[in-house]
């Protein structure tokens, strides 16, 4: 059962109406699968950066340190995946594209695969392409990003931002999704004689029907107000900065980095990352619903707890403390 069931189940009877209604109206899934936790390097219990988003049964890859191929086939994160973003080209986040690329090839995959990165991407990504004699099978297609410069999708758009990250040009990403359809009133389709099959999904893409006597039902009377979509943002590397505050305002989840604790909050500045407090701060400036920690220090590598402590102490929203393989769903608002 997906996370929008869930939030919409209230009793017995409500589930199996609305197992009845999704049937027809597509439950859209959303979830966050973090394939590396680790900052730098990988550790006995972490591997370093990347983070899968799957919506809809669609990959999305953010970031793919070293050995991030192996992650994703541990975590049942799939390879056919079409766009791949980076958030910048510190090695802890960037060379395990080589490896995913040549498996890619072997496996003879021919459709083109799409690399996002802010600038610098193309020259980075086409020493990647080159390394390791053999010609890939599909064709790549690199694509450099200004922060504001949206890609957009039927359904969602990732929008990029700039992040305060050692000079570097770095970028977080933000997954918004559009608004979609009001919700549907199977108890009133009943009622009103709407039978209960390929009909509901008519109207509640707004369409009328005609029912076998004649009367016409218009959507607006079954199908409530369009709702907000859910937005997912992603720092990468970054200081706490306002532009990530701007960025997330108000978002379902956001996916901070937290490299070290209070104790090594100098280190965090002089390396421009942040403190687990400092991703606190963030997500409290921004309204968000749900923080999710990641990127510790070696040091944090077998019990990062303590990290999830400092941030709740200025976070009173839902903090998750990351490791391989977490996954975290991302439900609509009721
Ligand atoms: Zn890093
Ligand atoms: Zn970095």
């Amino acid at each position: 059962m997906n996370a929008t069931q869930i939030t919409c189940i209230t009793s017995a009877s409500r589930a199996g109406k609305w197992r009845a209604a999704a049937r027809y109206i597509p439950a859209m899934s959303l979830a966050v699968r973090l394939l590396g936790t680790s900052a730098s390097r990988p550790t006995v219990e972490r591997n370093v950066a990347s983070v899968a988003l799957v919506r809809e049964g669609e990959t999305l890859l953010f970031d793919c340190g070293e050995g991030t191929q192996r992650q994703m086939m541990r975590y049942g994160v799939s390879f056919a995946l079409g766009d791949l973003f980076f958030t910048h080209f510190h090695a802890d986040h960037v060379i395990g594209v080589i490896g995913l690329m040549r498996t890619m090839a072997l496996q003879g995959r021919t459709e083109p695969l799409r690399l996002w990165g802010p600038r610098g991407a193309s020259r980075m990504l086409k020493r990647a392409e080159d390394f390791g004699m053999d010609r890939l099978t599909f064709p790549l297609e690199v694509t450099e990003l200004e922060p504001g410069q949206r890609v957009e999708r039927a359904d969602y758009a990732i929008v990029p931002f700039a992040v305060d990250h050692r000079g570097a040009r770095a970028v977080g990403y933000v997954l918004e999704e559009k608004d979609r359809k009001g919700r549907f009133n199977p108890d009133l389709a009943r009622e009103l004689g709407v039978p209960e099959g390929p009909l509901w999904g008519q109207i509640h893409r707004g369409l009328p029907v005609t029912l076998e006597d004649g009367r016409t039902i218009e959507s607006s009377r079954l199908v409530g107000a369009p709702r907000p979509g859910r937005r997912v943002a992603i720092t990468g590397d970054t200081r706490p900065c306002a532009t990530t505050v701007d960025a997330s305002r108000g978002a379902d989840l956001l996916v901070h980095e937290a490299t070290f604790g209070n104790e090594e909050a100098e280190r965090a500045v002089e390396t421009g990352h942040s403190t687990a407090r400092e991703a606190g701060l963030v997500a409290r400036d921004a309204g968000v619903t749900t923080l999710l920690l990641t990127h510790f220090s070696a040091r944090y590598s077998r019990d990062a707890a303590e990290l999830g402590q400092e941030a709740r102490e200025c976070f009173s929203g839902t903090v998750y403390v990351g490791r391989d393989g977490m996954e975290i769903d991302v439900p609509f608002r009721v």
